[in-house]
C-alpha cells in the first residue's frame, strides 16, 4: 500500500469521457455533441448541469475542455458581485473556450442580465458611467460555451435555463459504479482492496463518488493502522463503522434529523427551517446536503405540509412505528 500523502482528488479526477464512470445517458449525449462540435470546429452549445453536489459536475466539464482541446476558464455564481466582474472573464476568452460556472443558480440578476446577449449572440452590452452621462458599449466576444453547474435547477430564472441548448441532470451512482469509482481511485493509488471490499464503500457512500473517494482515503488509514495489507469487505465495514457511517451510508447528521422529526414532531409533518433550528443546522446544508440523499433512500418524504419520516426510516434507526398510520 503506498504512503503518498499527494491528495487523491487532483490525481484521480476522470480525465476522459472514457475514465467517466456511470452517468451512461448523459455520457452518451455528450460524446455526439463534442464530437460535432469538434468536427464542424465550432464552439460546443452551451450545457447546463444540475445534480447534487459531488456527482462530477466539475468533473465533466474540465472533459469536455479537455476532449475539444480549448481553455476552460472557471468561476462561480456568487464570486461575479458586478456585471463588471463577468466582463472581465467573458472578453478574455478565446474561441471556441469552456467557461465554467459553478452554482450558477447564486448568480446575482444584474450580472445574468448581461450573460443574455454574451450566450445567445456573443455580444456584451456594458453600461460605462452613471446618471445623464451614463453611455452603453457594445463588445464582440469570440465564441464560447457556457457550462453552467448547479445543484438547485429550481432557482435558475427560465430566460437563463432557455439559453442552454444542452441541460443534463446528474443521478445518483449505483453502489456498483461507485465501487467501480472506488476500484479506480485504489488502483491509481496503489491502494489493495477486493472486489467486495470497494463494493462496501459503495453502498456506504451515499450514491456520491466525491463521498467514495473520501471514504476509501480513511479506510485506507483504518486499515494501515490496523496493519491490513489488504482492504476486505470486513476492513472496509470496519473502518466505515467507527466512522460511524452505518451500513445505508447513512452518517450522524442524517440520522439526527430522522431521529429529530420522530422524537419532537412525531414523525412530521414539519417544515424544513423547523428542522434546521432543532438540529442546529442551516436550512441550504439540510435541503442540498442531506435531504436529497434521504428522500432518493425512501427514509424521508417531502409533502405540502412539510417534510414526513416514512416508516422505513423507523425501522432502520430502530424505533418502533407502532399503531401509526402508515405513511
Ligand atoms: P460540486 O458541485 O460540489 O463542486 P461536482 O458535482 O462538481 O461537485 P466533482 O468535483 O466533479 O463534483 O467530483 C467530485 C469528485 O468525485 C472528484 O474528485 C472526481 O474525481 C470524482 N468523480 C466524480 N464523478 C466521477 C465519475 N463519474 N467517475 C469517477 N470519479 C468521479
Amino acid at each position: 500500500m503506498t504512503t503518498s500523502n499527494v491528495p487523491l482528488d487532483d490525481h484521480i479526477r476522470p480525465g476522459s469521457l472514457d475514465d467517466f464512470i456511470g452517468q451512461d445517458d448523459v455520457r452518451a449525449n455528450l460524446r455526439i455533441y463534442l464530437q460535432a462540435a469538434r468536427e464542424r470546429g465550432q464552439q460546443l452549445d452551451h450545457v447546463l448541469l444540475y445534480g447534487n453536489p459531488g456527482l462530477g459536475k466539475t468533473t465533466l466539464a474540465q472533459i469536455m475542455a479537455s476532449e475539444l482541446g480549448v481553455n476552460l476558464v472557471s468561476t462561480s455564481g456568487p464570486v461575479l458581485e458586478r456585471s463588471g466582474d463577468l466582463a472581465a472573464i467573458v472578453t478574455n476568452l478565446k474561441k471556441n473556450d469552456l467557461l465554467f460556472i459553478d452554482e450558477i443558480h447564486r448568480m446575482p440578476a444584474n450580472v445574468e442580465e448581461i450573460l443574455y446577449p454574451g450566450m445567445e449572440d456573443f455580444k456584451l452590452d456594458l453600461i460605462i458611467g452613471q446618471g445623464p452621462g451614463a453611455r452603453t458599449v457594445k463588445i464582440d466576444l469570440e465564441p464560447f460555451t457556457l457550462v453552467g453547474a448547479t445543484t438547485r435547477i429550481g432557482l435558475l430564472t427560465s430566460p437563463l435555463r432557455d439559453r442552454f441548448g444542452v441541460i443534463c441532470r446528474l443521478e445518483f451512482y449505483s453502489p456498483e459504479e461507485l465501487a467501480r469509482i472506488v476500484t479506480r481511485a485504489a488502483s491509481i493509488f496503489g491502494i489493495s482492496i477486493t472486489p467486495d471490499g470497494a463494493l462496501e464503500i459503495g453502498r456506504r457512500s451515499r450514491g456520491t463518488p466525491r463521498i467514495a473517494n473520501r471514504l476509501l482515503r480513511r479506510v485506507r488509514d483504518f486499515a494501515h493502522v490496523k496493519g491490513c495489507q489488504v482492504i476486505d469487505a470486513q476492513v472496509a465495514a470496519q473502518g466505515l463503522d467507527m466512522m460511524d457511517v452505518d451500513a445505508n451510508g447513512l452518517d450522524q447528521m442524517d440520522r439526527k434529523i430522522l431521529s429529530c422529526i420522530i422524537s419532537h414532531f412525531s414523525g412530521g409533518p414539519v417544515g424544513v427551517k423547523t428542522i434546521a433550528v432543532a438540529c442546529s443546522e442551516e436550512v441550504r446544508t439540510i435541503e442540498e446536503i442531506y435531504e436529497p440523499y434521504l428522500i432518493q433512500s425512501g427514509l424521508l418524504k417531502r409533502t405540502p405540509r412539510g417534510r414526513v419520516v416514512t416508516e422505513k426510516a423507523y425501522r432502520h434507526l430502530g424505533v418502533p412505528f407502532g399503531d401509526r398510520e402508515k405513511r
